[in-house]
């Protein structure tokens, strides 16, 4: 089998007594789009943030792209290609959808300190725009100021924010939270775009959406993984009826956009 991009093996995470990481693997195949799944309080979260290195696992190894990330901070870790999507860059409201993305190219290309001049300006930032522009289908909305974009459209561009980077693997928590079902639909269609540019960690509880864009889902419990593989597999799978979905599991071909 070819090297996993991600290769997380046997975290554990303590908090005073809870163990919410108990020898926690994962493997991310590149190109695919993984899901986590689990029940509350099964160590998701905890996963992520350890994943992202925001919490130091108290044992255990991550190996992002051949090499062993476990001590690595944050910052470096979204160099080498491994971003969160909500904490790459915040929008902001007054300014149009390009000059958010033209923000977010500036201060990846480590051109912060050009911030006070009219985003965009420089020629390199300007060569990406278009790109960043179409990867999420923002185009027609190039313009208009963030403030003005319904809710999907402010995640498209919050993702469009995040591959900005050129993310090698780009970790979605619970992206399906708090929207309706039309926001749900359009999720769902630029998740799929995505996936034609990056290897995906997908954390949600919406089942539907799981079910209808992973490639493979790992399903947590009480910190460890109890089982991964093809949705097929999983929703067949007696350990994770019992332990988790039960009655939840979407029928054959889940909900899709
Ligand atoms: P949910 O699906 O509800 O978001 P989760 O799967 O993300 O849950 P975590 O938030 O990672 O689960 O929590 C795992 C366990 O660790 C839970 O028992 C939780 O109460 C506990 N926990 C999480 N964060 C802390 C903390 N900062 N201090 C103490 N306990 C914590």
């Amino acid at each position: 089998m070819a090297e996993a991009l991600l290769s997380v093996r046997s975290l554990v995470k303590h908090y005073g007594a809870v163990q919410a990481s108990d020898r926690f693997c994962l493997e991310v195949a590149r190109g695919e789009l993984h899901a986590l799944i689990g029940p509350n309080g099964a160590g998701k979260t905890t996963a992520l943030n350890q994943l992202s290195g925001e919490l130091k696992p108290d044992s255990g190894e991550i190996y992002f792209d051949g090499q062993d990330i476990t001590p690595w901070p944050v910052h470096r870790r979204t160099r080498m290609g491994l971003a969160r999507s909500y904490q790459i860059t915040s929008i902001f409201d007054q300014l149009t959808v390009k000059e958010n993305l033209a923000l977010a190219i500036q201060a990846h290309n480590g051109h912060s300190f050009r911030f006070w001049r009219k985003a965009g300006d420089d020629p390199a930032t300007r060569r990406e725009i278009g790109p960043a522009l179409e990867r999420v289908g923002l185009e027609e909305r190039a313009t208009i100021p963030a403030v003005s974009l319904s809710h999907g459209e402010k995640r498209q561009l919050e993702v469009g924010m995040a591959l900005v980077g050129r993310p090698k693997l780009l970790l979605l928590d619970e992206p399906y939270a708090g929207m309706g079902p039309g926001g749900a639909v359009e999720l769902t269609k630029l998740i799929r775009r995505l996936k034609d540019h990056v290897s995906i960690l997908l954390v949600e509880h919406d089942m539907g959406a799981v079910f209808s864009l992973a490639d493979r889902i790992s399903v947590l419990v009480y910190g460890r993984t109890i089982a991964s593989g093809t949705p097929e597999t999983i929703r067949a799978d007696p350990a994770v009826r019992e332990a988790y979905l039960g009655d939840e599991t979407p029928a054959k071909e889940g909900t899709d956009a």
